[in-house]
């Protein structure tokens, strides 16, 4: 029999590694009041849709979720729908409007609220909280991890540049970091209690500023990296407008900081750049790119780009193949544009590319990607490189699945290894997106 205790919670979270890591937190603060995780949804009495809204289709799946929600809810009267995160704090009350049947709507700096929402709720209560907290960033709360080797931690939350595309402003609200000791004394305890890797993380962690002790983000991944050496150390997402030289010096001189920078450039074009209002041309992107490889030859480099802009020409559109030539990046999150309401794009430009161009767009995109990523891939057949376990592979578990510190995927034969464990593996073989080979010690 399913057990529908009504303090068990079950969350679905949509989106960012930033909607996950607040996942663990709302996990966290949900079980500090009494209330637990279930299983799945089925066995929740309560149960959370951890929302995104970068893009239209993000903000439809939550609908389609929405809708099964609501068949079950008729069933099941004493059922707590939340919608957390992202959607509700862009859409706001409109939103809440639309779905009478979820209880409540909370967004980003609202997650203290959640226990009382929930108490509120049974009662009959229906309840938004969208307020902006801009001193929010759950310092000193111990996030609930769902993964025992590699944790994501928030450094920063919010964001203060105004990119004419993209919600996040909206949904996040301004900049604010985490105390750099809170951030240095959280990764040595993930250290202590057994995690292998850390990603940082923030919108535009180069924004990172501890004014109390006046350190910047080069300052923090420095730190962190000296308090656990034995911990491989990840950040996500440089913007490149504001990305230093003595950040990169960072990376290269400590040997537990992956090798990896991911920056997205959008677009290859300096006047769709400006459109997107992005604070750099096509050609101060590539000066950076120059820049990182002089300091580090074997860098990995990954990034974003939007097919379909407002007013993207073809010629402009190949400005984007052309730099994803010059550039080779390992590998890419490919969109096409989906305009956001109220962002400066929807004020402002026109959405004029049609969508099956859009489309077509993309998937030239797509197919150059995946043409340089195996060529690139490829070259590692042969040689042995350093493997952090992650998981056992989902076809057979005689073989594991890692990430080297370049960020590739690596299936390989697992020997005597066990997730966890560092492995040097010889490549043998390689798809676009994942490297094959076997253990060697
Ligand atoms: N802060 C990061 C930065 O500035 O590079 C990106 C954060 S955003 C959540 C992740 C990616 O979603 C963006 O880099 C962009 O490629 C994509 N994105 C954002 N808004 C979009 C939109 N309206 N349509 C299509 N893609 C979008
Ligand atoms: Fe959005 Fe630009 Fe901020 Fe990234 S830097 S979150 S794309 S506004």
């Amino acid at each position: 029999m399913v057990d529908r205790s009504p303090t068990s919670f079950f969350i679905h979270t949509f989106g960012c590694q930033m909607n996950q890591a607040d996942t663990e937190i709302v996990t966290a603060l949900l079980g500090a009041d009494g209330y637990e995780p279930a299983q799945d949804e089925e066995a929740a009495g309560i149960v959370l849709l951890n929302s995104c809204a970068v893009r239209e289709n993000a903000v439809d799946r939550i609908g389609n979720f929405l809708q099964q929600l609501k068949g079950r809810k008729r069933k099941e009267r004493s059922l707590v729908i939340g919608v957390i995160g992202c959607v509700p704090q862009f859409e706001k009350q409109p939103f809440f409007d639309a779905h009478p049947w979820v209880d409540f709507v909370a967004g980003p700096d609202n997650y203290r609220s959640l226990s009382s929402m929930i108490a509120s709720a049974r009662e009959g209560a229906r309840l938004s909280k969208l307020d902006y907290d801009h001193r929010e960033t759950y310092a000193g709360i111990d996030p609930v991890r769902s993964g025992r080797i590699g944790a994501f931690l928030p450094v920063m939350r919010g964001c203060n540049n105004s990119c004419a595309f993209c919600v996040v402003p909206v949904t996040r609200g301004r900049e604010r970091s985490v105390p750099f000791r809170r951030v240095v004394d959280e990764t040595r305890r993930l250290a202590d209690s057994g995690f292998r890797e850390v990603t940082l993380l923030g919108q535009n962690v180069n924004s990172y500023l501890d004014t109390a002790e006046g350190h910047d983000f080069a300052g923090l991944l420095d730190a962190v990296s000296c308090a656990v050496p034995g911990m491989r150390i990840r950040f996500t997402t440089s913007h490149p407008k504001d990305i230093s030289e003595r950040l990169v010096r960072v990376i290269a001189d400590r040997p537990n900081i992956c090798r990896h920078i991911h920056l997205p450039v959008q677009s290859g074009s300096t006047r769709i750049l400006q459109l997107m209002r992005r604070g750099h041309t096509r050609e101060e992107y590539l000066r950076k790119i120059d820049m990182i490889r002089a300091i580090m030859p074997d860098v990995a480099l990954t990034t974003d780009l939007i097919s379909g802009f407002c007013t993207e020409t073809d010629g402009e559109h190949r400005e984007t193949l052309s730099l994803m030539e010059e550039v080779r990046f390992d590998s890419s999150f490919m969109f096409y544009y989906s305009v956001r309401p109220g962002t400066w794009a929807d004020r402002n430009l026109s959405d004029d590319v049609p969508e099956g161009v859009k489309k077509a767009r993309l998937q030239e995109v797509i197919e150059l990607q995946n043409a340089i990523s195996l060529e690139r891939y490829r070259q590692d057949a042969g040689r042995t490189v350093e493997v952090l376990a992650e998981s056992e592979s989902r076809r057979a578990d005689s073989r594991l699945m890692g990430r080297t510190g370049s960020n590739r995927a690596v299936v390989f034969d697992r020997g005597g290894f066990n997730p966890g464990d560092l492995v040097r593996v010889r490549i043998t073989d390689a798809t676009s997106a994942t490297l094959v080979g076997e253990a060697v010690g």
